[in-house]
């Protein structure tokens, strides 16, 4: 399957998943609000692709094609005739709203309307559209040309119809697909990723073994290829926090209670990697 893809946010997440599906044949429009953000994200595709290419794993004539593929604009009519939309903006509803309700006007009827939220209910995004059995959650991983999974979210009301659609497209791009069949906060990922990194965060708070001793635990005892408080370095304590705190709000269920260590270290700015220090110093 290839065929006309928007992507609405050149971040991260947006450029990865241009550059995936570029290079599998997909005519890309990448939208974003400012050139320099457009630009940035067409540097990381371009510095991505080269990384390959001196690796021996892409051929240099299919880079350029590929990135030939990709139209970076700040207009938003351009994606009009875009047969799969994915939107990786702001992780914000009110920011993501206002884009389904402009693309639920914009786009044809049979488009589909994806999302690539971490968190937010597809159920809430699909709501701002007159189109709700169209919308559907695609949630790839960082750094998406590395990641192999693609977690797809069915909302309240998405057809079987979208969820095929989008399971075509992220397979298409080289990706392996897990079905979430309710829309549960945290889906199934940030579900398990947030019980382990609490449930590792208590020991550590107690005293019950070192942040170096969990990790081996999870990495030499499971095969885990990292630890969870090594992972919640990387990914940002901050984020993990609100992640838990969200699925703990809808659940109430205690396993995503985070302790107050989380809380204390955020509140010091100690949340990672990005800041140098976390649960490990950088
Ligand atoms: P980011 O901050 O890197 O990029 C967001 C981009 O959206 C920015 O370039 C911003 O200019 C753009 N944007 C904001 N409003 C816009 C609008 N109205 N129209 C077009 N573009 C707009 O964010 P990211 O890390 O790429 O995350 C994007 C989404 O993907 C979020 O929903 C996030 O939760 C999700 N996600 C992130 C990760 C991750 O590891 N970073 C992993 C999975 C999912």
């Amino acid at each position: 399957m290839a065929g006309k893809l928007a992507v609405i946010g050149a971040g991260l997440m947006g450029s990865g998943i241009a550059q995936v599906a570029a290079q599998a044949g997909w005519d890309v429009v990448l939208r974003d609000v400012t050139d320099e953000a457009l630009t940035r994200g067409t540097d990381g595709i371009k510095a991505s692709y080269d990384r390959f290419v001196g690796k021996g794993r892409l051929d240099a004539d299919a880079a350029q094609q590929a990135l030939g593929r990709i139209t970076a604009t700040t207009d938003l009519d351009a994606v009009a005739d875009a047969d799969v939309v994915v939107e990786a903006v702001f992780e914000k509803l009110e920011v993501k709203h206002e884009i389904f309700r402009a693309l639920d006007r914009l786009v044809k009827d049979e488009t589909v309307l994806a999302s690539n939220t971490s968190a937010i209910p597809i159920t809430k995004i699909a709501a701002a559209t007159a189109r709700p059995e169209r919308v559907v959650g695609v949630h790839f991983f960082s750094p998406v040309p590395m990641m192999q999974l693609c977690e797809l979210v069915r909302g309240h009301r998405t057809s079987d119809s979208a969820l095929a659609t989008a399971r075509e497209f992220a397979e298409s791009v080289g990706k392996t697909c897990i079905v979430v069949n309710r829309d549960v906060a945290g889906f199934v990922t940030t579900r398990l990723l947030s019980a382990l990194v609490v449930e590792a965060a208590k020991l550590y708070e107690s005293g019950v073994a070192t942040a170096e001793d969990i990790d081996l635990a999870c990495r030499l005892g499971f095969g885990h290829a990292m630890g969870p408080l090594a992972t919640a370095d990387l990914t940002g304590v901050d984020i993990l926090l609100h992640a838990a705190g969200n699925i703990y709000t809808e659940t109430q269920d205690e396993k995503f209670a985070a302790p107050e260590l989380m809380r204390r270290m955020v509140d010091a700015g100690d949340i990672g990697r990005k800041s140098g220090q976390g649960f490990y110093t950088y």
